[in-house]
């Protein structure tokens, strides 16, 4: 379906869960979240029958997500439910790995085409700190899991925080010099409500370009990345300026939430509910929420945050 701006939306990023099994600084509240009722998160039935009404209007890409998506018991099941979905091209998920050398194999065998793994630091103490509690070398097992299975294009995900990975920047980048895997950069979005981190924790992705002189541009994949490349490396850098340079007018998504929610924008509090609706109601949510998607997610800053009125993990990164 095309909106009201012309933007074709093809791309539906779908949390799963709220819940996780770390607890990253800029993402979640150290107390984690209050466990909802069961009975107000959408079921594997509702979420698969959501992801028909989409495609029928046009979604062609799935990205699970969540919270930790691995931490879903009934994950598998739902991704080959997903794959299995006509009119579904391409299923993604989104991960912080740990769960990776049990899952997988499974996840593969459902559909699971592509994986981007979430990795900030690769300095044990940092990484305890910054997820609160975990471990670096479950995140480094589940890479290399990912890599054993055969997963192709997987994409490590840093977000960049000043004051504690900027002078990390040339060993994550390093990695694609020694692994197939692409490197990529994100911009901290200033999403919780309490002030985590100082104003010069959020740096620009122009700090990458700075600290890699050597990079040369890579022609676009049609992705939000802006993407570059190591002299005679395995795979690509990519760098994400949702707040430098936002994406908006092409952004082609719907994100649903684990609570059964449409929300057109991420950075919008606006909410199309689906919860208990059949097929012919959820699809009209989802007209509803396409016809409802805002031109830009308006001005983010330290100073100015995000109108999301919800923490990462309960929206769905
Ligand atoms: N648990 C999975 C993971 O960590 O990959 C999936 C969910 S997580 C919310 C998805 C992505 O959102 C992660 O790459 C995470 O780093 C990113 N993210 C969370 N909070 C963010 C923030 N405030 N700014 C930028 N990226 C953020
Ligand atoms: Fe969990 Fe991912 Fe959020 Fe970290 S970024 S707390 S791993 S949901």
């Amino acid at each position: 379906m095309i909106d009201r701006f012309g933007r074709s939306i093809t791309y539906l990023r779908l949390s799963v869960t709220e819940l996780c099994n770390l607890r990253c600084r800029y993402c979640m509240p150290e107390e984690g979240v209050c466990k909802k009722e069961h009975s107000s998160m959408l079921t594997q039935e509702e979420t698969l029958m959501a992801v028909r009404a989409a495609a029928s209007l046009g979604i062609r890409k799935v990205r699970v997500t969540g919270g930790e998506p691995l931490v879903k018991p009934n994950i598998v099941s739902i991704c080959k439910g997903i794959s299995e979905t006509e009119g579904i091209e391409e299923l993604c998920l989104t991960t912080n790995g740990i769960r990776l050398p049990e899952l997988g194999r499974d996840l593969k065998k459902a559909g699971v085409e592509r994986l981007n793994i979430s990795l900030d630091t690769l300095d044990a103490e940092k990484y305890r700190y910054i997820t609160r509690n975990g471990d670096l070398q479950d995140a480094v097992k589940g890479i290399r899991a990912a890599l054993d299975c055969g997963f192709e294009k997987i994409k490590i995900n840093a977000v960049l925080i000043g004051g504690f990975n900027d002078d990390e920047i040339p060993e994550l980048a390093g990695l694609t010099e020694k692994y197939p895997v692409d490197m990529r950069f994100i911009e901290m979005m200033p999403m919780m409500d309490r002030e985590l981190f100082g104003e010069g924790a959020f740096i620009p992705y122009s700090t990458v370009l700075e600290k890699l002189p050597e990079l040369e541009p890579v022609p676009s994949d049609g992705g939000v990345a802006k993407l570059y490349r190591l002299p005679g490396a395995l795979g690509n850098i990519g760098l994400i300026s949702p707040i430098s340079a936002h994406f908006c007018a092409e952004c082609n998504r719907l994100r649903l939430t684990a609570d059964g929610k449409i929300r057109p924008c991420l950075h919008k509090c606006d909410e199309y509910p689906i919860k208990g609706l059949d097929y012919d109601g959820m699809r009209e949510q989802f007209i509803a929420a396409i016809n409802g998607k805002p031109q830009w997610h308006g001005e983010l800053s330290y100073t100015a945050r995000s109108s999301a009125g919800r923490s990462m993990n309960r929206i769905g990164g």
